[in-house]
């Protein structure tokens, strides 16, 4: 790529974990299958970990065997997922022997649905129909941006229409649709991260996925980088942005299905992170900030005392990120606020992600 091109739009420095709702998901990848094109921050040996060159319907009965052996039974939802690559863009034929496999499946009662993810460009009234007579009830899109400059840079070989176009065509077929984005890909900035976030909330889709961009080895974006010609986001600029992107999605009622990449062992090995905000438990990173700055928000509506003290209602699953990695929120907190102690209760009935402070008898926040 010519850098001289790449270089106005280079990046300038300084400035989760479950699956959605009661979903369990059986994961199966269908690696770099039916890609048009190598996308430049991609390396899918490293994100998807080691799995089979092509999926058989044998590897399908024995992954679904295998996880049902391991897990009690209950009323979730089990879905079998075809991640990885671009599942629409695949030959129909084996698109067909992987969903008929798979629906076999769901017809036993063993699995309720399926779950596919593919590329927003390989999406139309066919393929959905095609789809919908497998029993798939969830498809997850690569949107990545809805800035058109930033998805050139990318090499995605789509346009935010293409997005727009398959998230409203997938909802009117009535099927549960998920949005990927990145925040910190070549290109992009604060401005058009922010305009991803609410063009993303505006096509409503059932789920988002945000993923800071990570330089892996073997990419074109590696080479960039070690070029000087893409700057990643430093950690706080990751959680920055991902923070800002949670909130709004909170705020709209769209749920946030992950935070950051899933760790695979691929990661560990030396070399395969070239650069880049990766963290093994990055939401939990950008859950600690939000709670922090709510907090804090708080605490500045009321007039502290000099050493006084103050109790933080909070729900269970908060109280470890509340805290902070190694209590820093709290040092942070009583240092800024002058408090000479923080305790902390817990109450299951708060609704996650919440804060409420008890002063001097008064409460505050929700
Ligand atoms: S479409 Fe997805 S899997 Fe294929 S190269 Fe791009 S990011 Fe990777």
């Amino acid at each position: 790529m010519n850098s001289a091109k790449l270089n106005p739009t280079r990046r300038s420095r300084g400035n989760d974990n479950s699956e959605h709702m009661n979903y369990k998901i059986i994961p199966l990848f269908v690696v770099y299958q039916g890609c048009p094109n190598r996308c430049v921050y991609c390396n899918e040996r490293i994100t998807a970990g080691t799995h089979p060159v092509r999926i058989t319907a044998d590897l399908i009965d024995r992954t679904v065997a295998r996880y049902l052996s391991t897990v009690k039974r209950s009323n979730d939802h089990i879905q079998i997922a075809f991640y990885g690559g671009n599942f629409t863009g695949m030959n129909r034929q084996y698109q067909k022997e992987l969903l008929h496999k798979a629906e076999s499946h769901v017809r036993e009662g063993l699995v309720q649905s399926i779950r596919i993810s593919t590329r927003p460009d390989y999406i139309d009234r066919d393929c959905i129909a095609f789809l919908k007579r497998y029993s798939v009830q969830t498809v997850e899109i690569g949107a990545q941006s809805m800035v058109d400059e930033v998805l050139q840079w990318s090499k995605r070989g789509h346009t935010s229409g293409d997005v727009r176009r398959a998230v409203r065509l997938l909802k009117d077929a009535g099927i549960e649709t998920g949005v990927h984005i990145m925040a910190g890909l070549p290109g992009d900035g604060e401005a058009g991260f922010e305009h991803t976030v609410n063009e993303t909330i505006d096509l409503r889709p059932h789920m988002v996925r945000i993923h800071p961009t990570i330089v892996f080895d073997e990419t074109e974006l590696a080479d960039l980088y070690r070029n000087g010609d893409y700057v990643p986001l430093s950690m706080s600029e990751a959680v920055g942005l991902c923070k800002h992107a949670l909130g709004k999605f909170k705020r709209a009622g769209i749920p946030v299905i992950r935070l950051g990449l899933q760790m695979t062992g691929e990661m560990e090995r030396d070399g395969a992170i070239v650069a880049g905000p990766h963290h093994p438990a990055f939401r939990s990173l950008v859950e600690s900030s939000l709670l922090y700055d709510e907090a804090s928000r708080l605490l500045s509506g009321i007039e502290t005392k000099r050493h006084a003290c103050c109790t933080f209602h909070l729900n269970p699953k908060d109280v470890s990120d509340f805290r902070g990695n190694r209590n820093g929120n709290i040092t942070l907190l009583r240092e800024r606020f002058r408090l000479s102690e923080i305790s902390i209760e817990t109450r299951v009935q708060q609704p996650r992600g919440t804060v409420i402070v008890i002063m001097e008898e008064k409460t505050y926040g929700n």
